[in-house]
């Protein structure tokens, strides 16, 4: 995986916190779950991060331990069946669909408002929680 070449920024930072509290810092592959707010858990992107429409798209992110989230590029079909699975055909055709057909820039999908939106959802995420 070409993870260099992509830079990681505040809004992305912030999202993988969200998608991770979202799947209650559970593996969503072999169901292990680890303590919040520790490294093990990554935010894997079904359709990788180049593809901006994407890169802030609930569906198109889980969280993967790091042991699953290697397997992915070991067995890809393996792993595109189980998110089709998860998703449901439409809505996985339509993330598919949503993330190579963007003919849009990358400052649609990341900017202070888009950061700010990810921000209330994660706050109101967690205070309905109660980590608050
Ligand atoms: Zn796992």
């Amino acid at each position: 995986m070409a993870w260099g070449k992509i830079k990681i920024s505040k809004q992305d930072r912030l999202f993988s916190k969200y998608i991770r509290e979202r799947d209650n810092w559970t593996c969503q592959a072999c169901n292990k779950t680890f303590e919040r707010n520790t490294g093990l858990l990554d935010n894997s992107h079904f359709m990788g991060r180049r593809f901006y429409a994407t890169r802030f798209d609930e569906d198109n992110c889980e969280a993967l331990c790091k042991s699953c989230h290697l397997k992915i590029g070991e067995d890809p079909v393996k792993h595109c069946e189980r998110i089709k699975k998860k998703l449901g055909t439409r809505r996985f055709n339509k993330l598919r669909f949503k993330a190579k057909n963007n003919l849009l820039k990358a400052n649609q999908f990341e900017n202070e408002e888009a950061y700010q939106e990810i921000k209330l959802k994660y706050k109101k995420l967690l205070e309905s929680k109660n980590y608050g």
